[in-house]
């Protein structure tokens, strides 16, 4: 999108956020799940399902420096619709590796949300990756897929789920695809996953796949054995997208704590004026500074068109480990206040735990950046600048 364009449709996202979905916080805190039937309008009226969409295919073929500030901004308010809208962005990526036929069939509907869209590899008898056990075989013009997959974001109302699969074992890593799993398929059926500790409101199943028909068109891009190229492409941005989460849930967080420092008084003085108080102000602040200028180096690279696995694993395992700080930092700052709901710092300590595992645990992460290096990936030279 050209910038112009740009900077006037980001005022408008930053109104729906503030004033037209702050109201749903409480309701889907209290009732644990997203009203779609509300809130896809309201997203869809900002084009926002299409952030990733090409616009030669009715989205806002936005770069990631400009989708960014959506994510941000959505944390800063509410990482349960933030990890709805997420999983169908996310998922929405993955149609880069499409046919030409399924672009045109999928992104226009993609982009207006009316079609809803997940992401399929987690599963509950495997580990994720070449580890996966879930299988596709083809007969005629179908696939017939045997497995499981568990906490499957937005599988209640996804039309379409990427599903990661073998569609050849004796392959290895080359034998696994994408599929894209309709909604109502013969032979897919799924349970509700409950309980979750935050980021309410999205479903986060178990699906259950016996002999479920998908048909040999919806193999993504066409061809059998991209998949884990495919998703590892994709999660090198969806990693940023996460680092982007703990960025928004970090600012909103110092942002509060900052007003409460200098409203809450003891023995006579705010506690702002309080040395204990004020480290934690500053350690926060420097988590949050480490983390922005991390992601805009990521950012500018990534939008160059660099492929960057170690610096997209340090931003996001980096950023989960900051905002964890920032929220512990808040916490003490508000006191026993902060432990209840009558402040929203006990959201967003809880919301943002997921962005330690989402999208890979702290030793996914490592083992990417270790082997990366290891590989012979260095830091460009300063040479005299930096
Ligand atoms: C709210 C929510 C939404 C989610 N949405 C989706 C989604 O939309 N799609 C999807 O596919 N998944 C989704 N997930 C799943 C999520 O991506 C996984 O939970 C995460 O990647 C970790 O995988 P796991 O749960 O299988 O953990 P495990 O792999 O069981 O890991 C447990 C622990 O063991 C460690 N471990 C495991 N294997 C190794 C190893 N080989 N070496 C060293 N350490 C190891 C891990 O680092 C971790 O500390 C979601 C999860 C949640 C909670």
């Amino acid at each position: 999108m050209d910038e112009g364009r740009y900077t006037e449709w980001f005022s408008k996202v930053r109104d729906l956020i503030w004033n037209d979905l702050t109201p749903y916080i409480e309701r889907v805190e209290r009732e644990g799940h997203i009203p779609h039937d509300e809130v896809i309008p309201k997203l869809a009226s900002l084009g926002l399902y299409g952030c990733l969409v090409p616009e030669s295919y009715g989205g806002l073929g936005l770069t990631v420096k400009q989708y960014i500030p959506v994510l941000v901004e959505l944390s800063k308010m509410y990482a349960g619709l933030r990890g709805y809208l997420h999983a169908h962005v996310s998922a929405s990526k993955l149609l880069e590796f499409a046919t030409e036929e399924q672009k045109q069939k999928l992104y226009p509907g993609v982009a207006s949300g009316e079609i809803q869209l997940g992401f399929a590899l987690t599963e509950p008898d495997n580990g994720t990756g070449v580890d996966i056990s879930t299988t596709a075989q083809r007969r005629d013009d179908t696939y017939y897929v045997n497995g499981r997959k568990h906490l499957i974001s937005n599988c209640d109302i996804a039309d379409y789920l990427m599903l990661v699969c073998y569609t050849d074992r004796s392959k290895g890593p080359e034998g696994i695809s994408v599929l894209m799993l309709p909604k109502g398929a013969p032979g897919f059926t799924w349970d509700p996953v409950g309980g979750l500790m935050g980021c309410k409101g999205a479903e986060h199943g178990r699906l259950n796949l016996n002999d479920a028909q998908v048909p040999a068109e919806n193999l993504l891009g066409g061809v059998e054995g991209k998949g884990l190229h495919h998703a590892l492409e994709a999660l090198e941005e969806s990693r940023l997208f996460i680092a982007s989460t703990s960025l928004g849930t970090a600012e909103r967080v110092l942002e509060l704590s900052l007003e409460y420092a200098q409203q809450r008084v003891t023995f006579g003085k705010p506690i702002a004026t309080r040395e204990t108080v004020r480290s934690y102000l500053a350690e926060m602040a420097m988590d949050i500074y480490a983390l922005r200028t991390m992601l805009a180096d990521a950012i500018a690279k990534i939008d160059r068109g660099e492929r960057i696995p170690a610096e997209a694993a340090m931003c996001k395992q980096f950023g989960a480990e900051a905002v964890f700080r920032v929220t512990d930092r808040a916490l003490l700052v508000h006191g026993g206040l902060g432990y209840t709901t009558q402040r929203d710092i006990e959201r967003h300590y809880r919301d943002c735990r997921i962005n330690m595992i989402e999208e890979g645990t702290p030793s996914i992460q490592k083992t990417v950046i270790a082997r990366t290096f290891l590989d012979g990936y260095r830091f460009p030279d300063f040479g005299g600048q930096l």
